[in-house]
């Protein structure tokens, strides 16, 4: 086992964290983020530094980079930024809507969409839930219909990240009203197709500015090209999509609470009660070594996760492993950080509480803890 990093993939986090640090979102920039607005301004630095292609085609226009570099570099991004939700809504891109279309579609998709998207000019997102399909994401009722070299789909997702301002959103439909895994379709439809409707905007805790909407498929026309795969390779491609989400997404996290421990370090060090550091206590002590421990475990998982990805070896129960560790040890760091803060902790101008903000989604998004939990047991045969 080799645990050194090369230096081109050291450059690329260093860089990473540098230019989240310059971003309108970076810790200590003047003025508070709007917490529901979408930074384009951000959000195009980002992909003038290579972000919205990270682990994409370099023939399309991505850097091809592999999972492993791929998760480094949003750890840097994470540590640098203020606040996840620009982060978010670039891993929805890369590994939703990008991932899916490079890996499946038709080459005059790729040809058309994939240089838009991986330069970030384009913003990339992805159906897949329902009012009734949450976890359950074989429930889906969104219906495709083939109408000559076209389909017509109907139906409505919710949840859609980036759904406000994506340029193509990947719509997973049912091609086979019989239903089962082999009747799951996936499409990439543009914006501006007809019956296609984007909802108003979804206001969530945390993340807030990563924009999220329902989309409503009215008839929604498309063009047979935009099938991904073929008809019945939905679920592969949702489930191929999921496992590099989830295995990379959460390196942000990493970063992030990376970020936060050096904080909390320096702030039991100086904050003096009873005439000693806080840090002196055992209590606190002990709590941020818990929060070293966490972090540290959920970094190992993550690279394995990702290593295993890129050698094409089992990974489903390292991948759940590692989002499951990673999102969860945020949301634990989140509120070790208010805790040790005092009432500082959560005044909304110290910015303390952003984490724990942040991480609430984590154990939601890409599969829920309960989930995560399933896929493990399931893996060791309960
Ligand atoms: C920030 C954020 C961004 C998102 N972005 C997108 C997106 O871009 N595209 C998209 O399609 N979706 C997106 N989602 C939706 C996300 O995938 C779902 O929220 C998630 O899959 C859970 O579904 P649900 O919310 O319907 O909860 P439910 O599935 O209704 O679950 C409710 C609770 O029941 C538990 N539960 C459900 N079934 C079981 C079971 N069998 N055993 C034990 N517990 C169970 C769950 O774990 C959870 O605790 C996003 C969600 C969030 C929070």
């Amino acid at each position: 086992v080799d645990f050194a990093w090369t230096a081109e993939q050291e450059d690329l986090h260093r860089a990473a964290r540098e230019v989240a640090e310059h971003l309108p979102l970076a810790p200590g920039a003047s003025g508070e983020p709007n917490p529901h607005r979408f930074a384009r301004e951000a959000w195009d630095a980002a992909a003038a530094f290579g972000l919205t292609g990270l682990n994409a085609p370099s023939a399309y226009g991505g850097l091809g980079l592999d999972l492993l570099s791929t998760a480094h570099v949003l750890e840097g991004f994470g540590e640098g930024c203020g606040e996840l939700g620009l982060l978010f809504s670039v891993a929805a891109h890369l590994f939703a809507c990008c991932g899916p279309i490079a890996h499946a579609a038709t080459d005059t998709v790729k040809d058309s969409m994939l240089p838009e998207l991986l330069t970030g000019r384009w913003v990339g997102a992805n159906g897949m839930t329902e009012t009734e399909a949450g976890s359950d994401v074989m429930a889906v009722k969104s219906l495709a219909v083939r109408d000559g070299d076209a389909y017509r789909i109907t139906g409505e997702k919710t949840m859609v990240t980036n759904g406000p301002i994506a340029d193509v959103t990947i719509i997973y439909a049912s091609t086979d009203p019989v239903g089962g895994y082999l009747s799951l379709s996936a499409f990439a439809v543009p914006r501006e197709t007809s019956g296609f409707v984007i909802g108003q905007p979804l206001l969530k805790t945390g993340l807030g500015s990563s924009p999220m909407c329902s989309v409503y498929l009215d008839d929604c026309t498309v063009s047979e090209r935009n099938l991904l795969g073929g008809e019945g390779q939905g679920a592969l491609i949702f489930q191929a999509s999921m496992q590099t989400e989830r295995a990379c997404l959460v390196a942000g996290y990493l970063g992030a609470m990376t970020r936060q421990l050096s904080q909390v370090v320096q702030f039991a060090k100086d904050r003096k009660q009873f005439g000693r550091p806080i840090g002196s206590n055992q209590a606190i002590s002990h709590r941020i070594a818990d929060m070293k421990l966490r972090l540290e475990a959920a970094r190992l998982l993550v690279y394995h996760a990702c290593w295993l990805l890129d050698h094409s070896r089992e990974a489903m129960l390292a991948v759940s492993m590692a989002k499951l560790a990673a999102s969860e040890a945020a949301v634990q760091a989140g509120l070790d950080a208010i805790q040790i803060s005092g009432g500082l902790g959560v005044m909304s101008d110290t910015g303390i509480d952003q984490l724990l903000r942040d991480a609430l989604p984590s154990t939601i998004f890409s599969g829920t803890s309960e989930m995560q939990r399933d896929i493990i047991a399931a893996r060791l045969g309960l």
